[in-house]
């Protein structure tokens, strides 16, 4: 195995000699702007950081790292919570320069280099009146998002970003290169719909896209409720999604009302339950699937308009700048229980920070039609992803988030399905990793053996190659 990092030897200036990219080291202008990650309360120092330029740039930087023993960890959009983007002493494979995309309106699909965030996918296929599944904000890195699954608005119609990802390249752990498709290296594709960032470093993804609602424009935004309707409002909306059409989604939250426009001033500041709704149909039918979601209740706001995908998609993104202290816990769930609902009152009421919050994300329609073993995410039942987040700008209070995230989650867990969406987990254990994977773990591990078996790529939700000790 070499991933013990021996960085006081490596002999950097010949990596350097042979990328395009540019190698940043401890000590240079731009170390820690780059060692930065979307959750500030990350701060790891790497051996060196190199910003690739090329594939050919990922594969030097590859063997470099198995020719002298450095530890890896790759960076996309660097939005991972548990800040897998990197490590200390390791040499971090920095893609964040490779953003371009091509979209072909004739076949429908979308290729897409690994430094991207969504918001660069969207803007090019939304443009032809077309979108692929991704999440519920812009910035996140198309790279961790789809390797981990990829849930959001689409995912009830088209399923998760899995399901339509056709093909992709990989710079194996060798240092060779293949193509992952359904007729070429199937185990592999199978593996990176879900497994994470275990088998390789990707470093073109093609996705399959879709038209939307009217050329490009959906109807969308969030209802609000008065934090004291919650239990009543979450009880509707179980009950109420799973007859929907699948061209509309919605996923319920807890927040506090942003204080700013366009939440009326006497709102700012009061705790609420919240809906975020997206219908991608056509819109000759939006007055009578939208009806009851408009009129159910008493709401404070109902701010649903028609808007093009990629505005909704990054409505949320000036509301969670880059650099905010982070704290993760998830499960997933499929039923909000009455018991849950008790716990989302007790903890929904002690909101640390205007900024912390609950979302569930609903995983169901297309995305619960694809069987648990098609692709390597398993929890396909039907139900949702939950998120607890203790998020704010100051430091200081990251201990707060933090036991607030962990006693929520802890009071919740018994109402959930076992394991949580990887995307959403810090660095919780090998257990949680297997109780996410359901019965596809041991497959993974089998793929992990044939393309990793040295576990060169463990800087991330690690998968053990099966025989590796431990596993
Ligand atoms: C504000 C916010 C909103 C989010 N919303 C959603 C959402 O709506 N839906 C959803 O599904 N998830 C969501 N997420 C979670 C998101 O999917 C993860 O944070 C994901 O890891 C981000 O991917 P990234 O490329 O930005 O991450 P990074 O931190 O760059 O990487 C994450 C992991 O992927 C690996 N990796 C990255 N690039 C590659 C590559 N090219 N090849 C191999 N491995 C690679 C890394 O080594 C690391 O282990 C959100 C996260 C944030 C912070």
């Amino acid at each position: 195995m070499t991933t013990e990092a021996s960085t006081a030897t490596a002999p950097y200036e010949e990596l350097a000699a042979t990328v395009r990219g540019e190698l940043i080291l401890p000590g240079d202008p731009g170390y820690d702007e780059a060692r930065a990650v979307y959750n500030g309360m990350i701060n790891k120092h790497p051996a060196a950081i190199v910003r690739c330029s090329d594939t050919a740039d990922v594969v030097s930087c590859v063997r470099f790292a198995r020719q002298h023993g450095v530890e890896v960890a790759i960076r996309g959009g660097g939005h991972n919570a548990a800040g897998l983007a990197l490590a200390d002493d390791a040499l971090v494979i920095d893609l964040s320069r490779l953003r371009s995309t091509t979209v072909s309106p004739e076949n429908h699909t979308v290729r897409v280099d690994p430094g991207c965030t969504w918001g660069d996918v969207d803007h090019a296929t939304v443009a032809f009146g077309m979108a692929t599944p991704s999440g519920f904000v812009a910035s996140t890195g198309v790279a961790g998002l789809t390797l981990g699954g990829g849930i959001g608005y689409l995912a009830r119609r088209f399923g998760l970003t899995v399901d339509n990802l056709l093909e992709a390249d990989v710079v194996l752990a060798d240092g060779t290169f293949v193509t992952a498709s359904e007729t070429s290296h199937s185990d592999l594709l199978w593996a990176l719909r879900g497994g994470g960032g275990n088998f390789g470093v990707v470093t073109s993804f093609t996705f399959r896209c879709h038209d939307i609602g009217e050329h490009g424009t959906i109807i969308g935004g969030p209802v609000l409720y008065d934090f004291a309707d919650t239990p009543e409002v979450m009880r509707w909306y179980r009950k109420l999604l799973p007859s929907l059409p699948e061209e509309l989604n919605g996923w319920i939250g807890l927040i506090t009302i942003p204080p700013g426009p366009p939440f009326p001033e006497e709102l700012w500041g009061r705790k609420a339950c919240c809906i975020v709704w997206c219908y991608t149909g056509p819109h000759s039918k939006a007055d009578e699937i939208l009806e009851p979601v408009r009129t159910y209740g008493s709401p404070l706001v109902v701010g649903l308009h028609p808007m093009p995908f990629t505005v909704l998609q990054s409505a949320f993104d000036p509301l969670f700048p880059a650099g905010l202290q982070w704290y993760w816990k998830a499960d997933f769930f499929n039923e909000i229980s009455d018991a849950a609902i008790d716990v989302h009152m007790k903890y929904g009421a002690q909101l640390p920070t205007g900024q912390s919050t609950m979302h569930m994300y609903p995983i169901d329609g297309a995305a619960s039609r694809v069987p648990a073993d098609a692709t390597a995410f398993a929890y396909r039942d039907g139900g949702w992803a939950g998120v607890i987040v203790g998020v704010d700008p100051d430091p200081a209070k990251a201990d707060l988030l933090s036991q607030w995230a962990r006693d929520y989650w802890q009071a919740l867990h018994p109402t959930s399905a076992g394991g949580g969406y990887i995307n959403f987990m810090m660095a919780e254990g090998e257990d949680r990793i297997r109780a996410s994977y359901l019965g596809n773990y041991d497959r993974l591990a089998q793929v992990k053996r044939r393309y990793d078996p040295d576990n060169v790529f463990h800087v991330n939700q690690n998968i053990r190659p099966e025989g590796a000790s431990g596993s």
